[in-house]
């Protein structure tokens, strides 16, 4: 150590060192309110404007998003995006992803109705927005070269199917599973089965009706294309060939909910397991109308909104959609088309 005491090149070397590096490392470190090297001080903000302050926003869709800061002498700054811009967080990170600079991107599995918060914050201000995941009717469907309306969601927990919007004759649940509750008829057959996640929903609100001391009995779920087609034919005979007749309470093949693999038909033995409007007067009926929705079902085909499901009232057909649409749907005296055109 003394060798490089002496020696007057190594001890300017190391002036200089702590001089460059040493110094600024510190002086840098000490920055009491650890900004970094800003030389131009940034006016106080006295708010931020984060707009639009709700939108909707599909599934796989993207939106921007702007922020204003608000100074305290009257003047705005765009600070969407830019170094020195707003940063964001959302409430559901894995609904919505931020793609930086203002963007966002809704995922594709996305859940619908649920509404995702979004915050941005510049300098200790912060400013929210919320977006509201839905999609319109119209952009699920396209007609195929047969001029068919089919759907392109058929997989989606809140498909919608009815008389203008058709199932792909091919489309089969790949996740039908037997749901643990008591039916009407013996044996295995295809109309005992529901979508995995409709199945589990309806084994809790059997278990929910009982502890009420209701009890719920199941008579038909999923059915096929080809079911369904067998069906129809039967009930056009049965009206003397009229399809116009029959369509009002019997679905054309493609057109059934019961394809979906989401809808069941629930009855009790009160009234004989019919599928009948009396079912709405029955203990059983009652209950089933006040509770659907806290297990994620809804009743389909209300009364009074024929005109729009196109089915008369149906008291016993209750449609899984999930928990967060059917209390919206219910709390809003909505029914699916109505949910998805607002
Ligand atoms: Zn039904």
């Amino acid at each position: 150590m003394a060798r490089i005491q002496e020696n007057p090149t190594i001890q300017l070397a190391l002036s200089v060192a702590v001089l460059l590096v040493i110094v600024p490392l510190v002086a840098f470190a000490w920055q009491p309110d650890r900004e970094p090297l800003d030389l131009d001080p940034v006016p106080e903000v006295t708010s931020l404007v984060l707009e639009p302050g709700q939108s909707v926003a599909a599934p796989g869709s993207s939106l921007t998003l702007s922020v204003k800061a608000l100074f305290a002498d009257g003047t705005g700054l765009d600070v969407t995006n830019g170094e020195d811009g707003a940063s964001y967080t959302v409430s559901d990170e894995a609904s919505v992803i931020i793609d930086g600079g203002g963007r966002f991107h809704v995922a594709e599995g996305a859940p619908i109705g649920q509404r995702i918060e979004i915050t941005a914050i510049y300098q200790d201000q912060r400013a929210t927005a919320s977006i509201l995941i839905l999609y319109w009717l119209a952009d699920t469907v396209h007609t195929n070269e047969e001029g068919v309306p089919v759907v392109t969601n058929a997989d989606s927990i809140t498909v919608i199917v009815n008389k203008e919007r058709n199932l792909p004759a091919s489309y089969e649940p790949a996740d039908l599973v037997r749901p643990d509750v008591a039916f009407s008829s013996s044996g295995d057959r295809e109309k005992h089965y529901l979508r995995q996640e409709a199945a589990a929903a309806l084994e809790a609100l059997f278990a929910a009706a009982a502890e009420d001391g209701i009890e719920l009995v199941a008579v038909s779920g999923y059915r096929s294309f080809e079911t369904q087609a067998r069906i129809f034919e039967y009930n056009v005979r049965s009206n003397g060939g009229d399809e116009e007749l029959a369509n009002r309470w019997s679905a054309r093949p493609g057109q059934s909910e019961h394809q979906t693999g989401l809808a069941m038909d629930v009855s009790a033995e009160s009234v004989s397991c019919a599928l009948e409007a009396d079912f709405a007067e029955a203990p059983e009926g009652q209950w089933l109308a006040a509770n659907a929705h806290r297990f994620g079902f809804v009743i389909r085909y209300p009364q009074g909104k024929e005109d729009i499901t196109g089915y008369g009232y149906e008291p016993w057909h209750i449609r899984y959609v999930g928990e967060t649409v059917a209390q919206q749907l219910t709390e809003a005296g909505l029914t699916l088309e109505e949910y998805f055109t607002r």
